[in-house]
């Protein structure tokens, strides 16, 4: 097992070298049970199995039924779009078990990581001294950053309340909430107007609520992934300075529009931000699992993070330019999950990404056009980044239903609906710059 197994090397390398030659990527299929239980019975036994034959129930079973998120065609949800060099750089992290837990370990793959957090930091008006690290997800990244926000705001708060609040919007992203639940933090929901937190309806929350000396932080949204609305961040982060309160601005999808000029102004405020998430993994175009998140001032995450054990007192030993990973999430062991993108944006150039992420928001804008000039559909709002919700008149939930099957079933596209204002509507998500509007008229054609 721990020999280099020439055959094996070039089973599996041929493999990958046609997977990154495929243009496109086909869109492929949902599972069922039954079909990959048949797949895959008896394939893990005690004598082991023919690679080549193992490989082949994973190229016509398996990967088959993941729908591939790095479709043009791909558009619900939140989309993938990893370059090539990323995807071939994972590849190298993981022939080389490559982790980046302290700096004792992986100071290179540490260093280069930070390299591209300041790239971000950069992108965001954060100041010099501002850090973090990569994790898997916005979800672990909201929770890290919030567990920071607790332990400040408990510090801070005078009169040591019994329980502690966070204001969101009541369109936060399911993680933030999740997130308050894990720190056993209370939400206090800020209503909004038009689906936009705004500095005045977060003042207004809190002149209203009875006494809100225990609320210790504000979330923002910098890209909510139902719609692609951004936050008021700038009126968000004035009373967030005024009160004293942590302000955490997610940005796991939208962050990536920090790089586009034509929606960065949307952005004005994130650089007074405590804490910034933005997702690689998803419009920045790296592999999955990446996240990256960022402190303003990263010696108060050290303070909750850091673990303490007599096994890792020596990770801690090595000076001030050391930058332990570990230190900034809730997490140890972390594979350099940042790697990938470093070593893309390297070959690339930011240039490159500005591009990119700008293809992403002129292909929705330019739907946002076909959607409004036809008839029989309506466009809910135009879109302000790349989000594109609408509505085929006289639908109901079941026909966004059976046509979003249909429209898989015929590989014409992976499209699933949303709620927006109680109502069942479409919902195009885009990133993948070789998305085209002719796609987009294909789908649509399939709404008659
Ligand atoms: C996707 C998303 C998350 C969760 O990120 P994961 O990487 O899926 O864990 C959080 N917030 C927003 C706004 C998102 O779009």
């Amino acid at each position: 097992m721990f020999q280099a197994d020439e055959r094996l090397i070039s089973l599996i390398f041929e493999y990958c070298r046609d997977r990154l030659m495929l243009d496109p990527v086909p869109l492929d299929h949902a599972g069922d049970k039954a079909t990959l239980d048949r797949a895959l019975e008896g394939v893990i036994n005690d004598r082991g199995s023919d690679p080549t034959e193992v490989l082949r129930v994973f190229s016509d079973s398996v990967a088959t039924a993941v729908v591939s998120c790095d479709s043009p065609r791909f558009l619900a949800f939140i989309p993938a779009a990893p370059t090539k060099a990323s995807l071939l750089f994972d590849m190298v992290v993981s022939c080389s078990s490559l982790q980046g837990s302290s700096w004792l370990e992986a100071a290179g793959a540490v260093a280069a990581e930070n390299q591209v957090l300041r790239v971000i930091a950069d992108a965001a008006g954060l100041p010099p001294g501002a850090g973090g690290c990569f994790v898997s997800g916005g979800s672990a990244g909201n929770l890290s950053a919030l567990m920071v926000a607790r332990e400040v705001g408990r510090h801070l708060a005078a009169d040591q309340p019994a329980r502690l609040r966070i204001a969101v919007s009541d369109q936060a992203h399911s993680s933030i909430g999740k997130a308050l639940h894990v720190i056993d933090v209370d939400a206090l929901i800020v209503p909004t107007r038009d689906h936009r937190l705004t500095g005045t309806a977060l003042e207004a929350a809190l002149r209203s609520d009875p006494d809100p000396s225990d609320v210790i932080g504000v979330v923002a949204t910098g890209g909510t992934t139902n719609a692609g609305i951004v936050d008021d961040l700038d009126g968000v982060s004035r009373v967030a300075a005024e009160r004293g309160l942590w302000f955490h601005v997610d940005g796991a999808y939208g962050g990536a529009a920090l790089f586009a000029p034509s929606a960065r102004h949307r952005f004005e405020g994130i650089q007074r931000a405590d804490s910034l998430v933005v997702d690689p993994h998803k419009w920045l175009f790296a592999p999955f699992d990446c996240a990256s998140l960022i402190y303003r001032n990263p010696s108060l995450a050290r303070a909750v993070h850091t673990q303490d054990a007599s096994y890792l007192d020596v990770i801690h030993t090595d000076g001030p330019e050391a930058w332990n990973p570990s230190d900034y999430a809730y997490h140890l062991t972390r594979r350099a999950r940042g790697l990938a993108i470093w070593f893309s944006l390297a070959v690339h150039g930011t240039d490159a990404y500005r591009d990119a992420v700008e293809a992403g928001l002129a292909i929705a804008r330019a739907a946002a056009e076909v959607i409004a000039s036809r008839d029989g559909l309506t466009l809910l709002r135009p879109p302000e980044l790349s989000v594109v919700l609408f509505r085929r008149d006289g639908w109901e939930a079941a026909d966004y239903d059976s046509w979003s099957r249909r429209l898989l079933r015929d590989q014409v596209g992976f499209v699933t609906p949303t709620k927006w204002e109680g109502e069942t509507v479409a919902r195009l998500a885009f990133l993948h710059p070789e998305t085209t509007i002719e796609i987009v008229e294909e789908i649509l054609d399939t709404m008659v």
